[in-house]
């Protein structure tokens, strides 16, 4: 499912045009990546580990349940939180209907205002600076549309697709219409799941990324709220679909881990999550952020399966010096490049425990620069910051095993090659899949989240 903002998207500094690589051949088969801890993504920093709250929300409950046993869940149960999913920003009108009849109310006084029946459209306008409601306005600054019968299993369409739970429609400051879905905690987690992964991955993998998902949802609740919600449905947060979006597998997960989180120190974690390490996870402070005791670099299973495993972005010295010098780091003629040749699992001034790029030096006519790892993925258009440099001609290049490459003119070729794709932190979605196939889904995750604890929310 296409997020509403491409250009959220894109951040992932994905050129897919000089990544060379094997990636699989249904869309479906290469889950989606979690590269919120980067910086190359403009306005994504609010969820890099510093900035985070480090409050768990006022809606998370966590922390006061510590129940191991699965089976022991059910007894206490609690309310199942709402979460605030922006929909979209910015809009001049907003279309519903339902399959069934419908209301809407004033959200803030919950006085209401009108009742539609089932398959009749709502054409939500702005009038003046007042929201209108087929075309007569009102002085509500935000409205709430559910069906009439809440016990029905019907269901409101916004801009076309169906999403569980309420929709509301805010009067922005800057007079359009912010589309928002209030949704039960667990049935938006099943409109992220099978967006994250494929359906017909295994289901301890399935499992895994279900409580690594809602973890994240928690922890991301009140993210937005300067905008009205606490999560965008695109990758900045998580790409979210409603309805459209379900596999029976992904809800199977959602179910079988019904309002399970992980916590440390009684907290939900910042359970960041990559399509694949490249055999080594990265450490919370590898992609520019603090180092988190549960975000740790550990081993990850090969597989050679895993299409993202290996990768090659080819240049030339030119070509280089000029990405560089629009992401304002200008070096003149390049002439050489320092970079300490990559071991997995290996550290050195440059580089991270895992081996990752933590910095790369630039040496140029002009000046030598020395640009941080992540910023350089973006640069440079890498799938991940694992990488090292093959350097030649096109006939022939040769590894970088000195640390110094010798650049002996503008048309020099210069390869990185690297493995896995995006930041690297926490829960491999590839390694997850293979690691399924002998573990059980809080097995998995407690290979990738170090110490961490299991609660049920609800
Ligand atoms: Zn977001």
């Amino acid at each position: 499912m296409a997020p509403d903002k491409p250009s959220v998207t894109v951040g992932k500094g994905e050129k897919k045009e000089e990544v060379s690589e094997q990636r699989g051949s249904s869309p479906k088969e290469e889950p989606v990546i979690r590269d919120e801890l980067d910086e190359g993504k403009a306005s994504t920093n609010k969820t890099s580990p510093e900035m985070a709250p480090d409050k768990p929300s006022s809606t998370a409950r966590t922390g006061s349940k510590k129940e191991n046993v699965p089976e022991q869940r059910g007894r206490t149960p609690k309310e199942e939180p709402m979460i605030r999913v922006g929909l979209s920003d910015g809009q001049a009108s907003a279309i519903l209907i339902a399959d069934d009849e419908y209301v809407v109310r004033d959200a803030l006084t919950g006085q209401g205002l009108d009742k539609f029946a089932g398959n009749k459209m709502t054409t939500v306008t702005i009038q003046g600076r007042q929201l209108a409601i087929n075309g007569k306005a009102i002085s509500a600054k935000s409205i709430r549309f559910s069906i009439a019968d809440s016990r029905t299993m019907r269901y409101l369409s916004v801009a076309g697709k169906k999403y569980h739970g309420n929709i509301v429609l805010t009067l922005a400051q800057d007079e359009t219409i912010t589309v928002i879905n209030e949704v039960k905690l667990d049935d938006y987690i099943g409109g992220v799941i099978s967006e994250e992964m494929s359906p017909g991955w295994p289901m301890e993998a399935l499992k895994a990324q279900a409580v690594a998902a809602r973890t994240f949802a928690v922890y991301s609740l009140g993210l937005h709220d300067e905008d009205g919600y606490d999560v965008c449905a695109t990758t900045h947060c998580q790409v979210y679909g409603g309805i459209a979006s379900e596999s029976p597998e992904g809800l199977r997960a959602v179910s079988a881990t019904r309002g399970e989180i992980m916590t440390y120190q009684g907290k939900p974690i910042y359970a960041a999550f990559h399509a694949s390490s490249g055999g080594m996870t990265a450490g919370s402070e590898e992609a520019g952020g603090i180092a988190l005791p549960y975000l740790k670099a550990v081993r990850d299973p090969k597989d050679d399966a895993t299409p993202n495993q290996n990768w090659q972005v080819t240049t030339s010295a030119k070509e280089l010096a000029s990405d560089l010098a629009s992401a304002g780091f200008r070096v003149g003629t390049l002439k050489a490049i320092e970079l300490t040749p990559l071991k997995l699992g290996e550290g050195a001034a440059d580089r991270y425990p895992s081996g990752r790029l933590k910095e790369i030096r630039f040496i140029g006519t002009a000046q030598t620069v020395v640009v941080p790892g992540p910023k350089f993925r973006w640069i440079a258009g890498l799938p991940s910051t694992l990488v090292d440099i093959r350097y030649g001609t096109e006939n022939k290049t040769i590894l970088n095993e000195k640390g110094n490459i010798e650049i002996s003119g503008p048309n020099t070729v210069i390869v990185f090659c690297g493995s896995g794709r995006g930041h690297g932190i926490g829960l491999s979605q590839w390694g997850a899949k293979a690691l399924a196939a002998k573990k059980d889904y809080r097995e998995i995750l407690s290979h990738y989240y170090k110490d961490v604890e299991y609660s049920f929310l609800f």
